[in-house]
């Protein structure tokens, strides 16, 4: 179907197309889609004689005269005496001097701003005008629609070609839903839902539209996981890990610990997918030192009891390598062959690893991205765990699953996130969750601190190094920014080197090469450096148990969920850990934040509450997904909407797996193209 073009619509020349498509908008459809920011209320507007003093309020006048006065040099006014039929009044602007130009005698202005009275002549503070040309309805007499993205495109222009699309073209967008689904579901039609988007009836008509839009963003998104979950597993033949590792109980015992319940529940779990016959595809979430570690060794142990390969996969060099360490320990014991792939090997380290997976001979590999290169094939894979897998997005899955087969799937993940959150991101994985920390675990005290008490905080360090602690510092920035007044990364380690001589200071930040990075990380993990200063590039994984005190610089310019990463890298043994989040910010909200993190240790918690502050876009994962971003919908305020969407996209892919029926042809038009876009991406 040729899809209409913008240049069709009035008001759209060469100039104009540019701007909009610059907004993203390059046909009519997506323009349709293109959704106000705000509305005003003006089916009822006040005329001037009805104005009160202190009111905020809009008014339709015409101007009569426009001057500027200067009554102090650096203050211009701009002052109109405007009309309506009921009276006269003195429009104000202040500092808007170019205004002089822009405002004509015998011009009709929309106007909104507060009433005063000014010696018995009403006065209007302007906050906001509109200069009326063409159609008065596109101002007045209606609620009245404000368009995002205005520079260079007046409001006026927007709604014109808004309303022209929907006149003319609103059937190109085609209706998903059947009219049974839509009484069921309370659902306006489609059309019925983009008009009153744009320019709505009433305000009850517009929450109605709402809902209705939201509701497909969801549903369609929704709709596509399942599809996918359908492809990874349900048309698949996988592998039936039948048996259990014959020397289970040995590894168990060698554990200096039990189980906790959650490892317990997220075992079975797993061991109850891994048993069926179609490929697991389950998400492992927990918040950091929660335990995963072994939750997947008992399921590499799974696999390799059935006779095959079990495979790990980490973000970088060092985890690899940590991974590496702590399950080759585990398994040696048991007999079982380890290897480790990374792309920092030798050459010849790296062919052994890959003769002996090509000879059948390793039971496990570990390793990095290395694994997903050229030249590494996996026969024999029973079993593949993707660790992190924010940096891991459905391509990578797909590549993975390419050279291994149909192998069961397990992705960890260390960062909690919302559930409404983890239903759109990970909505077509199953989802195990570790909630609870092992025991005995201290809980990691927490201080925010005033920048201006540096002292304190040296004098502290000194105390824990003293004892044999090692520190984090974390600093925003790498380079001298003197706008933010940012610390300095590298001004830091300086310092702190100065202070706490002779304990030695290490830094890593994000512009040292891999190598370099890796290089650094390992004398800290060898405690060759006491204190690593660094740019937020240690937040992943790392495992460091005698660090203990982590310091973070300008805390307030990192969100919730990132410092509560951050704070993971400590209290990762029964040593007694510290966070201190140093702040020279003075802003109420900012310490609100920050006094959040010292009260609670609940990732899920801080989770919910940054997505609710900042939005879902800053956790990991979320752009790597590929996933389309909402227009309207909110995962903070419309999860009943979310979890009714999802309900029905069960449904609907239960009822009809390959989307083949009739009445769901452009719901599966429009589901393939947010696949293809997700494996594309
Ligand atoms: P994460 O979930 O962050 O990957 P790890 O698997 O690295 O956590 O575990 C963190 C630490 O807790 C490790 O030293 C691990 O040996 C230990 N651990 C794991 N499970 C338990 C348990 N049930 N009881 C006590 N310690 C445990
Ligand atoms: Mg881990």
């Amino acid at each position: 179907m040729e899809i209409a073009s913008i240049k069709g619509l009035k008001g759209v020349g060469p100039k104009r197309e540019i701007l909009l498509k610059r907004l993203g908008i390059k046909n009519v459809p997506d323009l349709l889609l293109y959704y106000p920011r705000r509305y005003e209320d003006r089916t009822r507007l006040k005329n001037l004689w009805q104005l009160q003093p202190d009111e905020y309020e809009t008014v339709i006048v015409r101007v009569l005269k426009v001057e500027e006065v200067r009554p102090r040099l650096n203050l211009r006014i701009i002052k109109a005496a405007v009309a309506d039929h009921t009276g006269t009044a003195v429009a104000v602007w202040f500092n808007q001097h170019y205004l002089k130009n822009q405002l004509h005698s015998g011009m009709d202005l929309v106007i909104t701003g507060k009433v005063k009275v000014n010696f018995g002549k009403k006065e209007i503070n302007v906050a906001e005008h509109e200069i009326i040309t063409g159609d008065p309805k596109l101002y007045s007499g209606r609620i009245v629609p404000f368009y995002p993205g205005t520079e260079g495109l007046s409001q006026k222009f927007w709604r014109e070609i808004a309303e022209e699309a929907l006149q003319n073209f609103s059937g190109l967008l085609p209706e998903i839903f059947t009219p049974q689904i839509r009484a069921e579901q309370d659902l306006l039609p489609l059309r019925e839902a983009l008009r009153n988007i744009h320019f709505p009836q009433d305000l009850t008509v517009l929450e109605k539209a709402r809902y209705r839009l939201i509701f497909e963003e969801f549903f369609l998104q929704q709709t596509a996981l399942y599809l996918l979950r359908q492809k990874y597993v349900h048309q698949r033949t996988g592998i039936a890990h039948k048996k259990d590792y014959p020397r289970l109980s040995e590894f168990l015992r060698g554990l200096n610990f039990n189980l906790t319940g959650a490892q317990e529940r997220a075992i079975a779990e797993i061991g109850a997918d891994m048993a069926k016959n179609e490929p697991m595809n389950r998400l492992l979430q927990g918040d950091v030192g929660s335990g995963k570690t072994v939750v997947a060794a008992w399921a590499l142990l799974k696999t390799v009891g059935n006779g095959y390969l079990g495979i790990l996969m980490a973000p970088t060099e060092i985890l690899a390598q940590q991974h590496y360490a702590g399950i080759a320990a585990w398994f040696e014991p048991l007999g079982l062959k380890t290897y480790l792939l990374t792309g920092s090997q030798a050459a010849s380290a790296r062919k052994e690893t890959l003769e002996k997976i090509a000879s059948g001979d390793a039971h496990v590999v570990i390793g990095t991205h290395a694994l997903i290169q050229e030249g590494v094939s996996f026969q024999n894979a029973g079993l593949v765990i993707i660790d992190e897998q924010h940096r891991f997005g459905v391509k990578q899955r797909e590549l993975l699953e390419k050279k291994a087969g149909n192998p069961d799937m397990l992705v960890m993940t260390a960062t909690p996130i919302p559930r409404t959150l983890a239903l759109t991101v990970y909505g077509d994985l199953d989802v195990s969750v570790l909630n609870e920390s092992p025991p005995g675990r201290k809980k990691i005290e927490t201080y925010c601190i005033k920048d201006k008490s540096r002292e304190k905080i040296y004098k502290f360090l000194r105390v824990r190094l003293q004892e044999g602690a090692q520190v984090y510092v974390v600093c925003p920035l790498v380079e001298e920014s003197e706008a933010l007044d940012l610390a300095n990364a590298e001004k830091t380690a300086e310092i702190l080197a100065k202070t706490l001589t002779p304990y030695k200071v290490g830094l890593v930040h994000g512009q040292m090469s891999a190598k370099e990075k890796d290089a650094a990380m390992q004398d800290f993990y060898q405690g060759k450096i006491k204190a690593l200063v660094s740019t937020t590039v240690i937040e992943v994984g790392v495992n460091v148990p005698q660090a203990t005190v982590m310091v973070v610089e300008d805390a307030d310019r990192f969100g919730l969920a990132q410092l509560h990463q951050l704070r993971g890298r400590v209290g990762r043994s029964d040593l007694q850990s510290y966070c201190i989040l140093v702040t020279k910010s003075n802003d109420a909200a900012a310490l609100q934040r920050l006094k959040l993190m010292t009260e609670t240790h609940d990732g899920f918690v801080l989770a919910e509450e940054d997505m609710k502050l900042r939005g879902p876009g800053q956790f990991f994962g979320v752009k790597q997904h590929g996933l389309p971003e909402f227009r309207l919908a909110d995962l903070s305020r419309d999860e009943d909407i979310l979890l009714k969407a999802r309900k029905l996209a069960a449904e609907t892919v239960t009822a009809d797996p390959s989307l083949k029926k009739e009445e769901n042809v452009p719901l599966r038009q429009k589901t393939e193209e947010i696949l293809q876009s997700v494996l594309l991406n």
